[in-house]
């Protein structure tokens, strides 16, 4: 992709392009191009992660089982991580006491559903995501299109009424789906979950850290798929683990996107729909990001990055409102949903 320059009415030079970032990178926005006063016209992109961090995780939780609620929710609340938790509409408590009386249950499949509507609402108050796991945890490749449809739009209206607002996303029960199963899905909600490690009863605090390291050095989002935290199917050996290891991944805030699928899933899609398109001099700068996408639904903030160095201070303004601006060694940030109205920045 090569930047199409042309001369605009003031004599100055206007740098368009489109960036379609699920092109890798986006590198023609990197070179310099030189205008007649020898400066280096401004060059930016879009972050691949959110903050330009190197990596992404999203902590998922399947089957709503109680300890998730009572041990792995406040360990989050304690890094201010945001949790995505995949219920089975179907099977969830009314109360926490009916949540309690399932997680006494001897039968693992009698665990399911433990954390209640009143405390799931709760956490979707404080940020976490509740997702959709399907109404009652059928195998989705195995049914008649009808009783996909009713195991899908049944769960989504049950948590859209209880949670006050819809399941953005959805886990597959068993992970099983097919292009059929897919297809269905995408008609309710904005991502399902197509990949995942797990953890396990043998999982350590190093081989979740290993994991973690391994996301930030490949630059890739991973996605962990958790279900027992003290009892229940694949329950850690002691939930210390988790405990420490999100600890860990705290101290590597800088390199890696802690958010729920829902927000990572929309970013990614955004990214790889929006253009930005710059025009202006080092200091002072116009730009639009906009997207092709209709999510039909909220966009996230992208990441902008702009290449400068030295700067003291920096602001963006779009339509009279002031953007987050974070100003690095060699970079300015801005986070910025896409949509037409131009943002401008200035800096020095
Ligand atoms: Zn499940």
């Amino acid at each position: 992709m090569k930047p199409d320059l042309k001369p605009s009415l003031a004599g100055a030079m206007l740098l368009s392009l489109n960036l379609w970032a699920c092109a890798p990178r986006a590198l023609a926005m990197e070179e310099p191009i030189g205008s007649a006063t020898g400066n280096a016209k401004p060059t930016a992109r879009i972050a691949e992660f959110a903050g330009d961090r190197a990596a992404a995780i999203s902590y998922t939780f399947d089957d709503n089982l109680r300890d998730q609620y009572t041990l792995a929710v406040p360990m989050l609340d304690e890094m201010n991580f945001k949790g995505t938790f995949f219920v089975i509409a179907g099977k969830t408590a009314e109360t926490p006491e009916e949540g309690e009386q399932k997680q006494e249950n001897g039968n693992p499949r009698n665990l399911w559903g433990g954390i209640s509507w009143p405390e799931l609402k709760n956490m979707a108050d404080h940020g976490h995501e509740i997702a959709s796991h399907t109404w009652t945890h059928p195998s989705l490749t195995k049914l008649t299109p009808e009783d996909l449809d009713a195991q899908l739009g049944k769960a989504y209206d049950a948590i859209k009424t209880r949670i006050g607002k819809p399941p953005l996303t959805i886990a597959f029960p068993g992970n099983a789906s097919n292009p059929d199963v897919q297809a269905a899905a995408l008609k309710y909600h904005v991502a399902y979950r197509g990949f995942q490690q797990s953890t396990k009863g043998n999982s350590t605090v190093a081989s979740l850290n290993t994991w973690a390291d391994k996301l930030i050095q490949e630059k890739k989002w991973g996605v962990l798929m958790i279900h027992g935290i003290a009892k229940g199917y694949a329950a850690l050996s002691d939930p210390e683990i988790f405990h420490e290891h999100l600890k860990y991944v705290k101290g590597r805030e800088r390199d890696v996107w802690i958010d729920t699928f829902a927000n990572i899933s929309r970013y990614e899609k955004e990214r790889d729909g929006a253009k930005l398109k710059l025009a202006g001099d080092p200091g002072h700068i116009t730009f639009e990001l906009s997207s092709a996408l209709n999510l039909q639904l909220d966009h996230v903030p992208l990441t902008i990055v702009i290449d400068a160095a030295g700067v003291t201070m920096a602001s963006a303004n779009r339509a009279g409102e002031n953007l987050p601006v974070r100003v690095g060694k060699s970079s300015i940030q801005i986070e910025a949903v896409p949509s037409m109205q131009p943002i401008a920045v200035t800096w020095k």
